[in-house]
Formats: structure tokens, C-alpha cells, sequence
């Protein structure tokens, strides 16, 4: 989850906590006059449900009437969700048990690898397992969703939430149908379907932040342990399976010794990366762009480079990047601004505001910046900067700031909206 959507999240948590405790409760009579903390959770809901009503039909200002609209897209979503969470824990563990020195469990495990073998690590489909595809996972990850599609009525049906007006059988009825045709669909695709796209050079750039697109699941196929999630990717986040680090080639350029000292042990100690170089700027421009040239992950820290240098080294990785042979992941760039400070002056800091936005647009490369100052940074030191910064690598984010509140919703905001 990128800082945005975190922030989007909170804004709707404040939100709905503010529209909540200025709620009445006309519509919906008690069902029981003791107060249990389901009876709390089912009224919030309701109520919540039966505003969002109101106002999408009636405006802001209307107080009565609500239309069914509202509850059957949040009860279809809920209904969906659960389904893909559920089929999302299995697969995980479907990956497990692939690994496991049990005979039975890599029996089990075999059931989903199938689908890797079908399409897989360099995205291309291999059709001799077409029928195994077909047979063993499409059946399974059917089931898979109509349990937990199942499992979210019951869960409704508990707090009372499920019945007329409300969660309907009807509509749980439909969600179970929506899931056998959705699944039909993709058998008549013989898996084929829009989630599963073969790129020829790179996967590109992915547009979604929340939804799992193809672009997104393609990153699964390259690194199965990572981009579990099949439709929403919340059990990722939860995880932080969202990112590969496998493998890759990482640079380090102008970080000050204990950060880098800090990066290096994370990464050395928690991710199975290929190697990690320190670099400096000299004159050995030669020596300099070979290698760059040879790195999938350059990682540039504010302290040892300036403005000037730091876009002189994006521009000549940019322009000197060579894949490696079969390699389908985009360049990355991690750009640590450990002097953070508010972008009042001078124009070279106003300079580089502008391109690293320009950078965290670009398709041709996946530009994370961190912006990194004042407490907590400085005082918890950078081994918890570090760990700060790849928790939520982890979890897909391209822009982190770890620095106090105030000055970090100023730079965000500054960041994403004061950039032309
Ligand atoms: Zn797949
Ligand atoms: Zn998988």
C-alpha cells in the first residue's frame, strides 16, 4: 500500500467514524433489547449502509428513505472477497506444501503447481499441461471461493447482518453463480483468461494499487512466492508478499555508512538477492557505467550525491541498463532523501522534487522514494529506518516517508500535488 492509499484509507476510517457517531438509528428496530458487541457492530453497519444510501439517492441532506442498492454492492463485495481470501490462504499454503520433504504434501502442493506449469515462469503456456491445468486447479480454486464465499454468509449470518433488507440468500445465491460462470468462462479460455497475459519483453508497470490485474499476477508467475493475492490484494499486504527482490543485482550510491551498513544487512540477512555493490561517483566513468549497466536495483542516497549527481546517475542507469538474458522485471530505483527538509528553497531541491515525481510516473522503471529526516529516523538510528523501509517495500509501496507526522504530510502532499 503506497503512503496515498494509506492515507485515502485513514481519511475513510476518520470518515465513516465521524458519520457513525452522528448517527440515529431510525431504521432498524432492536432485535434484542440486551446491547452485545455483535448487536453494536450489526447497528454501525446497518446504519452505515443505510446512509450511504440516503445520500447517494436523496443528497446529504436527506434523512429517510434508502434504496437496497447500497447493501447489495457492499454484501456482494463482502460475499467476493471472502471467497478470493480464502482461495488466497490456500494458495498460499498450495506453495507450502509444494516445498515440503512430505510425499503427501507435495501430492497436495502439485494440485496448484500444475497451474505453474502451465503458464509459466517466462510467461508462456505450456499446453501439455492444458488438461491437468483444467482438471486440478480450476476446480480447486472454484471450490476454494464458493467456500469462502460461504464462510462470509455464515460470518454475516453471525452478526445478524444476513436476511431481508440486508445480506439476502438470494444475493448469496447470485455470488455462488457468478463464481461457477466466472470459472466456466475461463475453462472455455482454457485458462487463458485476462489475468494470465504473455509479455514478450518486460511486464509493464502496474496501474492498480489495489485490484490484482494481469500485470500484477504476472509477477507471480516469475516469482512464486511472492504476489499471492488473486483479486484484492489485501492478503499481501498482510503478508508483505508484495515484491520480489529475488535474485535481483542492487547498487548502493551515496548512502551514509550506517544506512548502508543497515541495507546491506536487511537485505543480505532477509531477501535472497544476487549481490549488493557499493558505488561511488568518480571520475572511472567507465568502470561506473559498466556497473550500472549490470544492476537491476539501484539504491541512491542523498548524503553522498547532490541533486545534480543523483540525476546524472538515474539518467546513465536509465540510458545503460541491460537486462539480463530472460529477466522480465522493470529496473528499480530507491531514491533515500535523509535531508528531507520543507521545499521552501533552494531551487536545486525544488529541481529535483519535480524529476523524482517524473520518475515515480515513468513506465520504463519503478521509482520508490523515501523520504527519511528528523525523528523517528534520527534518533531509532538506520538499522530502523532500514527496517522500516523495506516493511513496506514489502508491501508494494513506491513513495515512504519515515519522519515525523507533520513534516510527512507536508512532503506527501507536497510530493503528489505541488509538482507541476
Ligand atoms: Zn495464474
Ligand atoms: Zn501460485
Amino acid at each position: 500500500m503506497s503512503f496515498r492509499d494509506f492515507l485515502l484509507a485513514v481519511g475513510i476510517c476518520v470518515g465513516a467514524v465521524y458519520c457513525l457517531s452522528n448517527l440515529q438509528f431510525p431504521h432498524i428496530s432492536p432485535l434484542s433489547q440486551t446491547t452485545t458487541p455483535h448487536t453494536i457492530v450489526q447497528k454501525l453497519i446497518i446504519n452505515f449502509v443505510n446512509r450511504a444510501a440516503d445520500v447517494s439517492c436523496h443528497g446529504p441532506h436527506s434523512q429517510s428513505g434508502h434504496s437496497s442498492i447500497a447493501v447489495l454492492v457492499v454484501s456482494f463485495i463482502w460475499l467476493y472477497f471472502t471467497g478470493s481470501l480464502f482461495f488466497d490462504v490456500t494458495h498460499y499454503f498450495l506453495h507450502k506444501f509444494s516445498k515440503s520433504r512430505y510425499w503427501i504434501l507435495r501430492r497436495i502442493g502439485y494440485l496448484h503447481e500444475v497451474h505453474h506449469l502451465y503458464f509459466n515462469r517466462r510467461l508462456k503456456f505450456n499446453d501439455q499441461y492444458l488438461w491437468q491445468n483444467m482438471i486440478c486447479e480450476l476446480p480447486l480454486e472454484l471450490s476454494c471461493q464458493l467456500f469462502g464465499t460461504w464462510m462470509g454468509y455464515l460470518a454475516a449470518q453471525t452478526f445478524s447482518l444476513a436476511g431481508p433488507g440486508l445480506l439476502s440468500q438470494e444475493l448469496f445465491y447470485l455470488v455462488l453463480g457468478f463464481e461457477v460462470i466466472r470459472s466456466l468462462v475461463v475453462a472455455i479460455l482454457e485458462g487463458r483468461d485476462s489475468n494470465h497475459q504473455s509479455y514478450s519483453t518486460v511486464v509493464p508497470k502496474d496501474p492498480n494499487s489495489f485490484l490484482v490485474g494481469p500485470e500484477y499476477h504476472a509477477l507471480h508467475h516469475i516469482d512464486p512466492s511472492a504476489y499471492i493475492s488473486s483479486s484484492f490484494r489485501v492478503f499481501d499486504w498482510f503478508l508483505g508478499t508484495s515484491y520480489t527482490l529475488r535474485s535481483r543485482r542492487i547498487i548502493m550510491v551515496g548512502l551514509s555508512r550506517g544506512l548502508r551498513e543497515a541495507m546491506a544487512k536487511e537485505l543480505q540477512s532477509k531477501e535472497s538477492v544476487n549481490c549488493i555493490r557499493e558505488l561511488s561517483y568518480d571520475a572511472n566513468h567507465e568502470k561506473f557505467i559498466a556497473s550500472l549497466a549490470n544492476t537491476d536495483i539501484v539504491i541512491i542516497g542523498s548524503e553522498g550525491a547532490s541533486c545534480e549527481t543523483t540525476v546524472k546517475i538515474i539518467e546513465l542507469f536509465k540510458k545503460h541498463y541491460k537486462a539480463r538474458p530472460g529477466t522480465l522485471l522493470l529496473p528499480e530505483l530507491w531514491y533515500i532523501d535523509s535531508q528531507t527538509t520543507i521545499p521552501f528553497s533552494p531551487s536545486g531541491e525544488r529541481s529535483f522534487n519535480n524529476r523524482s515525481r517524473m520518475y515515480y510516473e515513468a513506465d520504463d522503471i519503478i521509482y520508490r522514494h523515501v523520504a527519511l529526516s528528523g525523528f523517528p529516523s534520527k534518533f531509532l538510528g538506520p538499522y530502523f529506518a532500514a527496517k522500516v523501509m523495506l516493511w513496506w517495500i514489502r508491501r508494494g509501496s513506491r513513495y515512504i516517508a519515515i519522519t515525523n507526522p507533520g513534516l510527512g504530510l507536508w512532503l506527501y502532499f507536497n510530493f503528489f500535488y505541488g509538482v507541476q
